[in-house]
């Protein structure tokens, strides 16, 4: 793409005078501001002709990386592909065309489509009932934690203050708990990977509010000991939250409900469709127990048995305004529908198997600090043979001159070189052969050209970044060039 427009600002291509657009005149009145409240000069705006804007526009979009490119491993993210049918219900001029404060009278369906998936989310996890508000994974964790300190005020219990988790937590959980005013311990893991029960017992007073897993973890494993964990939390008087930002392993396979769990959150971005890379849209839906229900926030949408309402109540918890991502919803709703029960449950059973079979294929020349078996995803700690000094960025720099997008990398931080693998499901083996034979490939170079890996990616528009100075010192705002006319 070696042509004027590409990797110039729309402002860089503006030329005085251009234009693209011509609005119809305007059918309700005019009004003038007052001479103190308006701008002395015109806003300095790009100026371009449709074909600019147009090209402009779609080169940048050419730069993006997506599942629709290419295979996309990002471990604790599951970029799965999303079907297309998902799109079309959500863009259905019925849904899309809804006002928000529009009578309940006209929207019975768009309200049944929200109903039936607070029912389909509650039998998939075993759980009461969900609330669809919270936006996201995190703005649900935060959600999950009110609910249960509301449990305890409830009970007159104002002593509990703190949340366990566990040293492999994803970095969310924490933050939603100091977000929520209640204080984090950590608890460690064992050699093994999975929670230390012994030193979790150690953690257990009155003093603590809840405990907050993810199983499968996020090295990818079954924490095999959750019974035994959910007895003791329980006999302690503390809740049991279950971060279920990826279900992906579990579908099919068990429920949260079922394992002892009174509240957790869903990524209906991660597990049931939407495209979720560049942080959004999102919805993380929030679901309790038995007892728990009256907890949840409002609005909700309940059914009288014959027209289905939205229900608003002034007391409790209050998480957006209005229902949710109503479109996030939508494509989830489609997502289940179109699997069905039958098919729903291959989608963990898959996802192990791909797992599975790439952490095998791989493990001889990648370190695998757990050598078990996994569940959806898995970590490498980099290289086996280090000698070289190619690291996991090298590595994953380097997979982008082959056209893959790179795992994630240096998360978790129980490994100096984590290298965070998950295919999900909707992989051929094609897809995964071939990115095995990369990665093989890779490890080969590695030893005989390590300098090609380590100088790494030579193929994208943009090679190695500085990303420490990028944190360090980030240029956040564009400085306006007078009269700029960059071409
Ligand atoms: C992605 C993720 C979250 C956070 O979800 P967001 O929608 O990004 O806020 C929380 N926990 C785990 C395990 C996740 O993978």
């Amino acid at each position: 793409m070696n042509n004027r427009l590409y990797g110039k600002l729309i402002f860089e291509c503006s030329r005085q005078g251009r234009k693209a657009y011509s609005l119809p005149p305007s059918e309700i009145a005019t009004h003038t501001l007052p001479g103190q409240m308006r701008r002395q000069t015109d806003a300095q705006l790009p100026e371009c002709d449709e074909t600019t804007v147009v090209r402009h526009y779609t080169n940048h979009s050419a730069n993006n990386f997506g599942v629709n490119n290419g295979f996309y491993p990002l471990g604790s993210c599951t970029m799965k592909y999303n079907p297309a049918i998902d799109e079309e219900t959500a863009a259905m001029k019925g849904f899309a065309d809804l006002h928000p404060m529009q009578p309940d009278d006209t929207c019975q369906g768009a309200l049944e489509a929200y109903y039936r998936l607070q029912k389909a989310l509650a039998a998939i996890a075993g759980l009461s009932e969900f609330t669809l508000n919270p936006f996201a994974g995190a703005h649900g964790e935060l959600t999950g934690l009110m609910i249960i300190r509301a449990y305890h005020e409830e009970r007159g219990d104002t002593k509990r203050t703190k949340v366990i988790v566990p040293d492999s937590a994803h970095g969310t959980n924490p933050a939603s708990a100091a977000v929520c005013g209640l204080e984090v311990v950590e608890v460690k893991s064992r050699e093994d990977g999975c929670v230390d029960v012994d030193d979790l017992r150690r953690l257990l007073d009155d003093s603590v509010a809840a405990m907050m897993m993810t199983n499968p973890n996020t090295l990818g494993l079954f924490e095999r000991d959750i019974p035994e964990i959910a007895r003791l939390v329980h006999q302690c008087g503390a809740l049991m939250y279950y971060d279920g930002a990826n279900l992906n392993p579990l579908l099919g396979a068990c429920r949260p409900g079922d394992m002892g769990f009174d509240v957790m959150h869903i990524n209906l971005h991660k597990t049931f469709a939407t495209p979720h890379g560049g942080g959004g849209p999102g919805s993380g839906p929030v679901g309790v127990r038995a007892g728990l229900e009256h907890l949840l926030p409002t609005p909700r949408v309940v059914f009288d048995g014959t027209a289905y309402h939205m229900e608003r109540t002034g007391e409790g918890i209050h998480v957006g305004a209005f229902l949710g991502n109503f479109a996030v919803i939508l494509r989830a709703l489609t997502y289940i529908l179109s699997l069905g029960r039958e098919h729903i449950r291959m989608v963990g059973p898959l996802a192990t198997l791909n797992a599975n079979y790439i952490k095998e294929s791989l493990k001889d020349v990648y370190r695998l600090p757990i050598d078990r078996l996994c569940k959806h995803e898995f970590v490498f700690d980099g290289l086996a043979d280090k000698s070289t000094g190619v690291t996991t960025m090298d590595v994953a720099k380097r997979l982008l001159d082959y056209g893959y997008h790179a795992p994630t990398i240096y998360f978790p931080l129980l490994f100096h070189e984590s290298l965070m693998i998950e295919p999900t499901e909707t992989e051929s083996i094609d897809t995964l052969d071939d990115f095995i034979s990369v990665m093989r490939h890779i490890a080969e170079e590695a030893k005989t050209d390590p300098e090609t890996v380590k100088s790494a990616p030579h193929t994208t528009p943009i090679g190695r970044v500085d990303d420490v100075l990028a944190a360090r010192q980030p240029v956040l705002t564009y400085r306006q060039l007078k009269n700029a006319e960059g071409l």
